[in-house]
């Protein structure tokens, strides 16, 4: 590990900028500390809101991130008041926050970490801790105590594990002030602290130390086969594609108990070599590497056991034996580990299948790749670990302690409630502009995650780009699709399954208008209209529903339609005839499929001039069929309706976010009217 401290950079920085400064370069290098993880602290003196000098602990506040830390996230600590604790002998994790808000110098700074008193108690100005992938692997080992005094020397103090909080605190506090010479400390099965005069000092010695772990890891590790060797071979990139975007819906719908999770694929070379090894169902079963890890990860990720990852129904049965073992010994730890806690979901982060990858886990995407980023150094922490003799972290009361730990729930308590469609995922086809897009949008708008589906990938792809920058998130796929091919919708639809796991929403919306008086068709129009106004919907549907009953999750299909079905109009067979052909398509789709709890029905919008469908020239020719002058045509249509309303893409997305939605989840077969009120097109 690179030494990245430049004093060109920081030496005309104040020490308070240091702080910051140093904090950064340790959250940008994750082999020292992955999302929110690690802390950093200086002691100061201030000027409080009097002008007094005043002994300040700054200390990064809960909730920031080392990588991004800015000024404002260091909490302001009164130092005479937090050392005032110290004799006692023990304050619970409720009273020490409560002790602490009353110690911050201002309260409009974030709250203190669980973390603020050990670096309060710690007799030094500048403290560094992170759960540095090296030191980790160091002392979680059998040999750990042995392999940290040989890879670190006499002067680091080792602590062995204990969760976070005031003991902690104070046994830190103690044993550097009885070791003034030590340049460093070892938390058994947690991290590494450092600390020193100034920010470089702790600094330095934290990459001194680090570097130090990690040559000796390497030596021990020279000449020795890495969790035995590859026993599943990863299949080629394309079949592994083909099963994983199959078999993907199945594992999502197994391990969604008791809420829908958002599953991300992942099958780099480092995860296919880990979970084909002969020793990965073993190591990868022992336990997190880290307490802070748990909060993401759980305590042992789901492992499947694949002998023939190539064959589909093989993989699928494994997939459902092992979900069902896995949530039955997470209730077993739970009942055996219990006090006063309810349980948590029983639902794995980190999904693993040889010869396929690893899935991770999570209420969003963004969310799931926090478990990804942790077990890629989990991975590498355990082979070092073996390196040394044998991967072993914390015990299993522990390891529930840290799952089950009162401020993280507590935090749990503050999340904001879930929106209407969040853990969705929904399928929107002709998606890149009008309808379709309204749709996309106010899906993504109510916490959905939307493949835009058009037959032009960089419109897609825009549509879902701008989704994403709106929403600030990893919400929205632009996927090309010409529904009136059969092998461009199947590939569509395994897209979905491996960006997103599932699929729980299909709204198929693609369509053409071609006008013309039958005896005037030609028959290319008549079939051009067949073919994407009732194949698509067919061939869209038809993958629809195999990957909702694979899934098991229920699910719902939303079909744009037309009035015209209810009321068609000369001059627009091909359309209307098609479009009837759709809505019978629903009706089917909706007897068939009642009984997997997949929901199928119908909007039937009206004169929606903004949609794509909505030519000029179809303008003028509706127009001309209806006997309207061009310029009032519009006007003319609104005025037609029963509302006199100006109906618009907006309408139709609100109608299908109730179709999509549970708040029709007693409704199929069914047609909702969008268009303003027109007699002759009432459902009957
Ligand atoms: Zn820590």
């Amino acid at each position: 590990m690179q030494n990245l401290w430049n004093e060109s950079d920081a030496s005309s920085l104040t020490p308070i900028e240091q702080l910051t400064y140093m904090s950064r370069l340790i959250g940008a290098d994750t082999s020292l500390v992955v999302w929110g993880g690690g802390n950093t602290s200086l002691k100061l003196w201030e000027e409080d809101f009097r002008g007094r000098a005043t002994y300040v602990l700054r200390v990064k506040g809960s909730g920031s991130d080392l990588k991004t830390i800015e000024r404002k996230h260091f909490t302001g600590i009164r130092m005479d008041d937090a050392i005032a604790v110290e004799s006692r002998e023990d304050m619970t994790d409720d009273e020490m926050v409560a002790y602490l808000a009353l110690c911050q110098t201002s309260h409009t700074d974030p709250r203190g970490s669980i973390e603020t008193l050990l670096h309060a108690f710690l007799p030094a100005t500048a403290v560094a801790h992170s759960h540095a992938d090296a030191i980790v692997a160091l002392c979680n080992n059998t040999r750990g105590a042995e392999a940290v005094r040989e890879a670190l020397g006499e002067s680091v103090i080792q602590i062995p594990y204990r969760r976070p909080g005031f003991l902690l605190s104070k046994e830190v506090g103690a044993a550097v002030k009885e070791n003034p010479h030590a340049t460093g400390l070892v938390l058994m099965n947690h991290g590494l602290i450092t600390w020193g005069e100034t920010c470089k000092e702790a600094y330095d010695r934290h990459i001194t130390l680090t570097n130090l772990a990690e040559e000796y890891l390497a030596k021990q590790r020279l000449g020795k086969a890495v969790f035995g060797g590859i026993q599943v071979a990863p299949l080629t990139e394309q079949r592994r594609h083909e099963i994983a975007s199959a078999i993907a819906p199945l594992l999502r719908g197994a391990i969604s108990v008791p809420k829908r999770m958002l599953l991300r694929y992942e099958d780099s070379k480092e995860v296919l070599d880990f979970v084909g090894s002969e020793q990965a169902s073993r190591v990868s079963q022992i336990g997190a590497a880290t307490p802070d890890h748990i909060l993401s990860t759980k305590i042992l990720p789901l492992f499947v056991t694949v002998t023939h990852p190539e064959d589909e129904a093989h993989v699928a049965q494994c997939i459902r034996e092992s979900a069902q073992e896995w949530r039955d010994r997470y209730a077993a730890y739970f009942e055996r580990n219990r006090k006063d806690q309810k349980s948590l979901d029983p639902t794995p982060r980190v999904v693993l299948i040889p010869g396929l990858g690893m899935w991770t886990t999570g209420k969003d995407l963004k969310t799931a790749q926090i478990p990804a980023d942790i077990y890629r150094h989990t991975m590498q922490i355990i082979a070092d670990a073996e390196g040394v003799s044998g991967y072993k972290t914390l015990s299993e009361p522990d390891g529930f302690d840290a799952e089950y730990w009162g401020l993280e729930l507590y935090k749990l308590t503050l999340a904001p409630p879930e929106k209407e469609l969040a853990r969705r995922v929904v399928m929107v086809t002709g998606a890149a502009s009008g309808i379709g897009r309204a749709i996309a949008e106010k899906f993504a708008q109510e916490g959905a995650h939307v493949a835009i589906c058009d037959l032009n990938e960089s419109d897609s792809q825009a549509v879902a780009d701008a989704i994403n920058k709106k929403q600030g998130s990893l919400c929205a796929i632009g996927i090309a699709m010409d529904v009136t091919q059969e092998s461009a919708v199947q590939q569509g639809f395994a897209k979905v399954a491996l960006a997103f796991g599932g699929l729980d929403i299909v709204v198929s919306n693609a369509g053409i208008a071609p006008t013309g008086k039958i005896e005037a068709l030609s028959l290319e129009t008549w079939e051009r209209s067949f073919a994407v106004n009732a194949t698509g919907h067919f061939l869209v549907a038809r993958e629809a529903v195999k990957v909702l009953r694979a899934q098991g999750l229920g699910g719902s299909i939303v079909f744009n339609v037309t009035k015209n079905v209810f009321a068609p109009g000369a001059d627009f067979g091909a359309y209307s005839c098609a479009k009837a052909a759709e809505a019978q398509l629903a009706r089917i789709l909706a007897i068939e499929n009642g009984v997997f709890g997949i929901r199928v029905n119908m909007l039937n919008p009206d004169a929606i001039f903004e949609a794509g469908l909505w030519t000029p020239e179809l303008k003028a020719e509706r127009a001309k069929a209806k006997g309207i002058p061009l310029e009032s045509f519009e006007q003319s249509i609104q005025q037609g309706n029963l509302l006199k309303a100006k109906v618009t893409a907006q309408d139709v997305a609100e109608a299908a976010l109730f179709f999509a939605s549970e708040r029709s989840a007693k409704t199929t077969g069914a047609v909702l009217p969008v268009d303003g009120g027109l007699r002759d097109a009432f459902p009957r």
